[in-house]
C-alpha cells in the first residue's frame, strides 16, 4: 500500500545549514567564513566588471532571446571553455580529441560524468563491474553523494597529513598503485577543497605517472581555475600535463567561482580521448546527448551566453583576467593579514599553513569544538572540519576574527 511514513528526516546540509544559521544570527558583528563564495573588501557579493559589461552587451544585442539551447549546450561557449582549460594551442583540440557538453555548473558536470561512467566505463578488474571513484581524504563532501547517486562506488586516497599539515604524497601514491587497475581517480585541478593544498609540479608528475602506469582514468574537478593563482595557465598546469602525457581523462569545469556566476549554473564536461576517431566522437556525443535530454532536456542559456561573451571578446577577456587577479590577490592578502594578526596576538601554534595554502579555503586545523565555540561565543561561522572561506575576510573584520580564534585556542 502507498505510504510515505518510512521516510526519515535528514540533518541539514552542513554548508547550507551553516549559512541559514548565520543569516538568522542577530548579533553584530558576525562573520561568515562558511560558504565558498567570493566577497569584496566590504564583505559584499561581487559582480565581476567583465560580467557586468558582458550582460550589457548581451541584452543590447538584437538577436538576444530566451529560446532553447541545443541539447549539448551553446557551442561557442563550450568550445571556448575547452580552450580555457586546455589552452589555446591544445594539441588535443586541434586533433579533435575533445568532446564538450554544457552542464549545470560543476556539480552538474560531476553528475553527468558519474552517469556516463556508470553506464559506459568498463573495468574488468572490479569483481562486480561497478567502477570505483577514488577521492581525496578529505574532499568536497558533495563528491560522495554525487557519485553514489549515479550508482558508482567511492573510496578514498590519503591526502592531508594532519601532523605535518602537508600532502601525504606517499599514501596517495601507494593508493594509486594498490587500486584495481583502471580505477577512476578524482583529482582537484587546483585549489584543493577543503585543504587549500595543491601538489607541486614535481608531485603532480609523480601522481600522473603513477596513474598512467596503473592504467587509471583521471576525472579532473576544475572549480577554481584562475581564481587560485590569478593565472588561468598556472591553475590548469596539472590538467594540461595529464593531456600531454596522453592520459585518458574527463574534466568537470565550473565557472561559478572564477566568473562569480554561482547561481547561474555555468559549466562543462570535457572528455579528452587519446585516439583520433570521428566515429567514436559522434557515438560518445550521441550518448551524452541522450543523458542530457532525459535529465534536463537542454541546459540553461543565460549564464552560458554571458560567459561566452567574455571568452570570445578580447576586451572582455582581458578584463576577466584582471578580475581574476583582483579576486586572487585580495584573498592572498587576507591570508597574510589573518596569519599576521594571530602571530601578533601570540596565539599558540604555528599559523604559517594559512599563507601556504591556496584558493578559496584554509584548512585551519581548528578542532570541531573550537569551531563550535567560534560560532556560539563570537558569531564567527566556519565548517565543523575547520575549513574557513578566506574570501569572507576583509580589512574590517580580520582583527575581530583573529581575536576570536585566539580566545578559542587559549
Ligand atoms: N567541486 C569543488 C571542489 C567545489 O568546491 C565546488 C563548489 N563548492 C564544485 C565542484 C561545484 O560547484 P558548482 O556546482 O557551484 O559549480
Amino acid at each position: 500500500a502507498f505510504s510515505l511514513e518510512h521516510i526519515s528526516l535528514l540533518p541539514a546540509d552542513p554548508l547550507f545549514g551553516l549559512n541559514a544559521r548565520y543569516n538568522a544570527d542577530k548579533r553584530s558583528p558576525k562573520v561568515s567564513l562558511g560558504i565558498g563564495a567570493y566577497r569584496d573588501s566590504n564583505g559584499k557579493p561581487w559582480i565581476l566588471p567583465s560580467v557586468k559589461k558582458a550582460e550589457e552587451l548581451l541584452v543590447k544585442d538584437p538577436s538576444y532571446n530566451h529560446e532553447y539551447l541545443p541539447i549539448s549546450g551553446l557551442a561557442e561557449f563550450t568550445q571556448a571553455a575547452a580552450k580555457v582549460i586546455l589552452g589555446n594551442d591544445s594539441i588535443a583540440i586541434k586533433e579533435k580529441r575533445v568532446l564538450s557538453i554544457q552542464s549545470l555548473s560543476g556539480t552538474g558536470a560531476l553528475h553527468f560524468a558519474g552517469i556516463f561512467l556508470k553506464k559506459f566505463y568498463k573495468n574488468t578488474k572490479e569483481t562486480d563491474g561497478i567502477p570505483t571513484v577514488y577521492v581525496s581524504s578529505p574532499t568536497w563532501g558533495n563528491h560522495f553523494q554525487i557519485f553514489q547517486s549515479a550508482g558508482l562506488k567511492t573510496a578514498t586516497y590519503p591526502y592531508w597529513n594532519n601532523d605535518t599539515k602537508k600532502i601525504d604524497l606517499k599514501g596517495f601514491i601507494n593508493t594509486i598503485n594498490d587500486a584495481p587497475k583502471g580505477s577512476i581517480f578524482l583529482l582537484h585541478a587546483c585549489a584543493h577543497n577543503p585543504t587549500g593544498l595543491d601538489p607541486t609540479h614535481e608531485q603532480w608528475l609523480q601522481i600522473l605517472e603513477a596513474i598512467k602506469v596503473n592504467g587509471h582514468f583521471s576525472l579532473f574537478d576544475s572549480a577554481y581555475q584562475g581564481f587560485t593563482s590569478g593565472s588561468l595557465e598556472e591553475d590548469a598546469w596539472a590538467v594540461r600535463k595529464a593531456v600531454e602525457l596522453k592520459l585518458p581523462l574527463l574534466i568537470c569545469q565550473s565557472f561559478a567561482k572564477n566568473c562569480g556566476m554561482y547561481g547561474e549554473r555555468v559549466g562543462c564536461v570535457h572528455i579528452v580521448l587519446t585516439e583520433i576517431s570521428e566515429d567514436l566522437n559522434a557515438a560518445i556525443l550521441s550518448q551524452l546527448n541522450r543523458i542530457i535530454r532525459s535529465e534536463i532536456s537542454n541546459p540553461p542559456a543565460y549564464g552560458a551566453k554571458v560567459v561566452s561573451k567574455i571568452l570570445n571578446n578580447p576586451e572582455l577577456r582581458s578584463q576577466w583576467e584582471q578580475d581574476l587577479k583582483t579576486m586572487s590577490t585580495r584573498i592572498i592578502k587576507m591570508r597574510y593579514a589573518l596569519r599576521d594578526e594571530l602571530v601578533a596576538l601570540k596565539t599558540p601554534g604555528n599559523w604559517d599553513h594559512i599563507v601556504n595554502q591556496q584558493g578559496m579555503f584554509s584548512f585551519t586545523a581548528l578542532s570541531a569544538e573550537e569551531v563550535k565555540r567560534l560560532e556560539e561565543k563570537h558569531a564567527v561561522y566556519l565548517v565543523g572540519t575547520g575549513r574557513a572561506s578566506i574570501a569572507g575576510l576583509n580589512e574590517h573584520n580580520v582583527k575581530f576574527v583573529a581575536e576570536a580564534i585566539h580566545e578559542v585556542v587559549c
